[in-house]
């Protein structure tokens, strides 16, 4: 079974409004088992919907739509769905008396326009909506011999998502073969994509039941399992079974089994072991204190850190001595190293992290730093091993890409050195 979704609202189609109700829906379907094989957003006007509803359900089992239920004049999905079945919209008198009882409660008569909220699909059951006037429709019916199950509802997400799990999802599920989904997720940082996908390919083409898909953005590579069968542990079992095998093969550079963040990972192998944190940040300016401190329990390990963006600042707050700042510049190894171990020294933290670098978009115009490149990084780790660790980065990107992999490349470090 696959499944349409059509968003109607010619608000979707500006900058200003993005159609979010497929996502909760998509995610509802695939729960059953069902995928989505195509979704559209669809201005309000009478011939798109109609031509959009066609085309849907020439082509799906199942076709949801999602908005154009109100009273107003461009709420016409009902009257484009009808056409596109060549039904008819029934008046029902009961939603009438339902509606005329909404406005009395508020004191005021019905408005007439509102009467076309009270127009059902021939066929179609009238799923209740306790949060709205517009009430759901589910229609079970034929176009020509094709089985189709035909969704409404209403678009507000507050509307739309407890009439889609109360309402929708039952009778869906009744329908369909039983089926039970499970996913898994690794996740690597600063590998190729090509790279991930030549050397996992071979394992999970080995699994066609199990849809995988890789996703790359933010600094690191994801790889999603999905399996869906009659019993959850035979989906877990297939899951389990490639993303173990994938698992292996990538080896340290899967740094989440489980789907947990960078950040999460280092701060768990640091607890594990009794050690605390903390940053000292040039380049990235907090970033990765932000990263780590977005992740509950940080406090456990992590003690804080500084933003040293000046000279001066690297010298009182992390005791990087001014000659070395002179003789180097920031951007350099031995100012990475002296930070890293000025703010281990200082805070009394186990290990101690620094970043600096040329974030861009414009180098240093004067004094040691000049000439550097821009995206020149050098990171380092107090604490972990005898010496203190340092890298130096070129990374591509503007400012934001460098500062967001500066914190990635820091985070990769640590974890590594914990391995
Ligand atoms: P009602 O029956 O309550 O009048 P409706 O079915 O006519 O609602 P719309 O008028 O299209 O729905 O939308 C009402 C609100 O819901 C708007 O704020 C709109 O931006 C939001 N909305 C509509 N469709 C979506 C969608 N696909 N994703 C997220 N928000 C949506
Ligand atoms: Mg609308």
């Amino acid at each position: 079974m696959i499944a349409e979704i059509i968003a109607a609202g010619s608000e979707m189609l500006t900058p200003h409004r993005l159609d979010t109700n497929s996502l909760f829906m998509t995610e509802q379907l695939n729960d059953l088992g069902v995928s989505v094989a195509f979704k559209s957003v669809v201005g309000d006007s009478l011939d798109h919907l109609t031509s959009a509803a066609r085309v849907a359900l020439s082509r799906a089992d199942i076709v949801l739509f999602s908005g154009g239920l109100g009273p107003t004049r461009d709420d016409l999905t009902r009257e484009a769905v009808a056409a596109a079945l060549t039904i008819e919209l029934e008046r029902r008198e009961d939603l009438m008396v339902m509606l005329r009882e909404r406005y009395a409660a508020r004191g005021i008569v019905m408005p007439p326009n509102n009467a076309q909220q009270a127009d059902v699909l021939s066929g179609a059951e009238v799923l209740p909506n306790p949060n709205g006037s517009a009430v759901g429709q589910y229609l079970v019916t034929f176009l020509g011999h094709l089985p189709r199950i035909v969704v409404l509802l209403p678009g507000p997400p507050k509307e739309l998502k407890p009439l889609f799990t109360d309402e929708v999802k039952p009778r869906l599920a009744a329908r369909l073969p039983s089926s039970h989904l499970r996913r898994r997720l690794l996740r690597m940082a600063l590998i190729p994509e090509s790279q991930v996908d030549a050397r996992c390919a071979p394992i999970y083409e080995q699994y066609p039941d199990v849809e995988t898909t890789i996703l790359a953005g933010s600094a690191e590579i994801q790889l999603h399992f999905v399996s869906a069968k009659p019993s959850a542990d035979e989906a877990q079992a297939r899951v389990d079974d490639v993303a173990g095998r994938v698992e292996a093969e990538m080896d340290d550079a899967v740094f989440s089994a489980q789907g947990e963040s960078l950040e999460e990972i280092v701060l768990l192998h640091l607890g594990m072991r009794g050690l605390t944190l903390a940053t000292v940040e040039s380049c990235t300016g907090g970033l990765l204190a932000e990263r780590i401190t977005a992740t509950p329990g940080c406090s456990r390990t992590f003690l804080g850190g500084a933003v040293t963006y000046t000279d001066a600042l690297k010298t009182s707050m992390a005791d990087v001595p001014a000659s070395l700042l002179a003789e180097h510049g920031a951007v350099s190894e031995p100012v990475a190293r002296a930070l890293a171990e000025g703010i281990r020294h200082r805070t009394g933290a186990s290990v101690g992290v620094s970043t600096t670098g040329l974030a861009g978009p414009a180098g240093a115009s004067s004094g040691p730093d000049q000439g550097k490149p821009v995206g020149r990084v050098y990171i380092a780790v107090a604490g972990l091993g005898a010496q203190t660790e340092v890298r130096e980065l070129t990374l591509t990107g503007d400012r934001e890409r460098i500062r967001l992999w500066t914190t990635q490349h820091a985070l990769e470090l640590i974890r590594r050195l914990l391995l």
